[in-house]
């Protein structure tokens, strides 16, 4: 365990982003990202941001490849760059499950090597939940906002930050500091299940995951309740693009004038053309395909995950979707909550 002073934080930020790219929480417009550190900026360290650190892995876009077409002849060009390393810093305990979800379908094999590049290239450094939002429900789905995973985790503790190494990666990121750093005993941070209780507190932490899993297909797929949850959806696909588990994605081909591009994009199963196919498209309607969505992340990908869920509770959907209409909602209702 290392600590320093929030005063020398900003030499920390500097020597970090003088090795490798240092992107933060950074509070700007009225909304808070993860931004590239410059010095000056207003860094949250409370709250979340208002999308997901998945882009830093599973970006919106990316191109796949190019093909240049000559005369009859085609030539594949390989366009993946070598990524850089590069340092994402104050993940939330949330947001770093999320990853967790992420590699096991894309590390999972066939290794997706794009994703695969940029998580060997990141150093994760996540930050304990000190003042979580109304929205979040992280300890419903047993994660520790006290105590969160990654490379390395941070806690600010009173005028104090602490950082202590959790993988061999983070160790060694974490010494190239040593001498910004001093060394802190483990049980400096007093204030753990403070965080706890505030975060147990919470209005959604008690929210009922016992009555979904990986056996309850017969149980829930069949309720009329999906017809009055699903009927005011407006199949925007805002959910899917703010959720850092939701890793759906589609494959087109650009044509440039000179040949084709092939880009991956997110896809959202809350859009009338996900999947379709020449036959048409599997889910017809949106109730269906709001159903998916739902059983995806509380039954199906339980079902396929020894019971893990796949959804964080980072509560994004909660404020995002324009209709209020989000898994908490779906919870109450189809687990019969008040
Ligand atoms: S649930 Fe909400 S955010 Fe998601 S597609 Fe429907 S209206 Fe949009
Ligand atoms: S379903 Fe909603 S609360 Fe759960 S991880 Fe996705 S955005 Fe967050």
């Amino acid at each position: 365990m290392r600590k320093l002073s929030l005063v020398s934080l900003p030499l920390l930020f500097a020597a970090i982003d003088e090795r490798m790219p240092l992107y933060l929480p950074v509070r700007s417009d009225g909304r808070v990202e993860f931004t590239r550190w410059m010095g000056g900026q207003d860094i949250a360290f409370t709250g979340n941001t208002d999308r997901s650190a998945k882009d830093f892995f599973f970006p919106q876009s990316e191109e796949l490849m190019r093909l240049r077409r000559e005369g009859k002849r085609v030539e594949v060009l390989d366009t993946r760059r070598e990524a850089e390393d590069f340092v994402l810093f104050g993940v939330r305990p949330c947001d770093v499950k999320s990853f967790d979800i992420l590699d096991s379908v894309f590390l999972a094999g066939p290794v997706d090597s794009y994703y695969a590049t940029r998580r060997e290239h990141g150093v994760v450094v996540s930050l304990a939940c000190h003042l979580p939002s109304s929205t979040c429900f992280c300890s419903a789905f047993g994660i520790d906002a006290a105590d969160p995973a990654g490379d390395v985790a941070a806690w600010l503790a009173g005028d104090t930050l602490y950082l202590r190494a959790n993988t061999e990666k983070g160790e060694r990121w974490l010494a190239a500091y040593d001498t910004l750093t001093e060394p802190s005993d483990e049980n400096a941070i007093a204030d753990l299940q403070q965080i706890r209780d505030k975060v147990s507190a919470l209005p959604l932490a008690k929210l009922n995951t016992a009555v979904f899993g990986g056996d309850k297909l017969a149980t829930f797929f069949d309720l009329p309740d999906w017809e009055s949850l699903s009927v005011a959806c407006l199949g925007c696909g805002t959910c899917t693009f703010v959720c850092p588990t939701c890793q759906c994605y589609d494959i087109v081909d650009f044509y440039t004038g000179h040949g084709i591009q092939r880009l991956r994009c997110w896809d959202s199963c809350m859009y009338s053309d996900f999947t379709k196919m020449a036959h048409g498209n599997p889910r017809t309607t949106q109730r269906e395909r709001f159903r998916q969505r739902f059983m995806h992340k509380l039954v199906y990908y339980p079902a396929e995950h020894e019971g893990v869920f796949g959804c964080v509770g980072c509560g994004r959907c909660l404020r995002k979707c324009p209709q209020a209409l989000h898994i908490a909602k779906v919870m109450r209702t189809l687990g019969k909550e008040d």
